[in-house]
């Protein structure tokens, strides 16, 4: 018996030693409460700080003064699956919430059943076509860890309100949001404004032809933006909380954004021109400063600024189609580069510019003259 124990416990220490992480458990206090947190340490800084991972894949950054008590112990960290994942939805959410699941997705929703299903099939029909699109390029991407969660409020109110703690008074001007923190992707039903305040849509197929109306375009790219990010994180383009500059994950989901409601397998819009952000970017270049591509590239400044933000996204977008289009190995090799970055490690604006330069070649002045001379091309 003694032996056998033993063996059990060689077992799981082996097991702790191939994952190589065990649990870790971290008591703190925040804002006058007790938190605990069971998960995973991803970074421990010099301060003695700490982002963990708990099961459910939330993120906690916790700092050396909020810490009351920390221990770990030699269980195996294992991450939440498709049942355990909505077992704590439901917890979290108790108030008439239910739960559709779907090969990658867990949707947490109180709008109607119908809703939930149409977010998400066009939510499994964006993944596969994420998928395919780099897998076709080269890229070979990864399963997600964990069941991507897709929070779905019934009104745009009570979304606000969950919203606000994270985004503040930024979330007055969302109609959706991925957060880097819960990895979920936050919206409400939007057929109830689409719809005009009635007549929601009882089946996909209203749904859809709900959303396919002149105006909804952009609504449901938004929907989708925020989607692609969630994807792009946890198949293993990106890390989150890793230093991906702006252009490119923001670049990456505008170029994944043209909604395709019409197909009900495929996503033939993929990679297609923007059409609303190719305007935009043809509006900047009339104004545009000659030192335009060096500050996209090397800061994130511009995406963060009101008044500079709708141009960074266009020209980040227009940057991305052309480097893709024109320049696809050294593309991939940046991407690869960028994919391979570790959590909370932040370079400096001449180090981001020497990874661009390294990948795409020293001489930005020229690649600024292709590009402007190939966007000039797009219809
Ligand atoms: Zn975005």
């Amino acid at each position: 018996m003694h032996r056998f124990l033993l063996l059990i416990t060689c077992i799981i220490a082996a097991l702790a030693g191939n994952l190589g992480y065990a649990i870790e458990h971290v008591s703190l206090k925040r804002d006058g409460q007790s938190i605990h947190v069971d998960g995973k340490i991803i970074v421990e800084a010099q301060d003695g700080g700490l982002l963990v991972q708990d099961t459910s894949g939330v993120l906690w950054a916790i700092m050396p003064d909020e810490m009351v008590h920390r221990e770990s112990d030699a269980i195996p960290f294992k991450l939440a699956d498709h049942d355990e994942m909505s077992e704590r939805l439901l917890k979290e959410f108790s108030d008439g919430f239910r739960i559709h699941k779907t090969a990658h997705y867990v949707i947490c929703y109180n709008t109607s059943p119908a809703y939930a299903e149409w977010c998400g099939s066009l939510y499994e029909r964006l993944f596969l076509a994420f998928n395919t699109y780099w897998k076709n390029r080269g890229f070979k991407l990864s399963e997600p860890e964990l069941p991507l969660v897709a929070l779905v409020f019934n009104d745009r109110s009570s979304y606000v309100a969950h919203g606000r703690p994270e985004l503040g008074d930024r979330v007055l001007e969302t109609i959706g949001y991925y957060s880097l923190r819960s990895n979920r992707v936050v919206m409400y039903d939007l057929t109830g404004s689409q719809a005009g305040g009635g007549g929601r849509g009882s089946s996909a197929a209203q749904i859809n032809q709900l959303l396919m109306r002149p105006g909804a375009e952009r609504t449901v790219a938004t929907v989708i933006h925020e989607a692609t990010h969630q994807i792009a994180f946890n198949c293993g383009l990106q890390t989150r909380h890793a230093d991906i500059p702006l252009w490119v994950s923001e670049g990456v989901a505008i170029y994944f954004e043209t909604p395709d409601l019409r197909s009900s397998k495929g996503w033939r819009n993929i990679g297609g021109v923007n059409h609303v952000r190719l305007l935009e970017f043809g509006r900047y270049l009339r104004n545009r400063p000659a030192d335009s591509l060096v500050t996209l590239i090397s800061r994130d400044e511009r995406f963060l600024d009101r008044r500079l933000a709708g141009d960074a996204y266009a020209e980040a977008w227009a940057l991305n189609y052309f480097l893709i289009r024109k320049h696809p190995k050294e593309y991939l090799a940046y991407m690869t580069v960028l994919s391979e970055k570790l959590p909370l490690r932040y370079d400096e604006p001449e180090a981001r510019l020497a990874q661009f330069k390294a990948a795409f070649g020293e001489d930005l002045e020229q690649l600024n003259t292709e590009f402007l001379r190939y966007l000039r091309t797009v219809r």
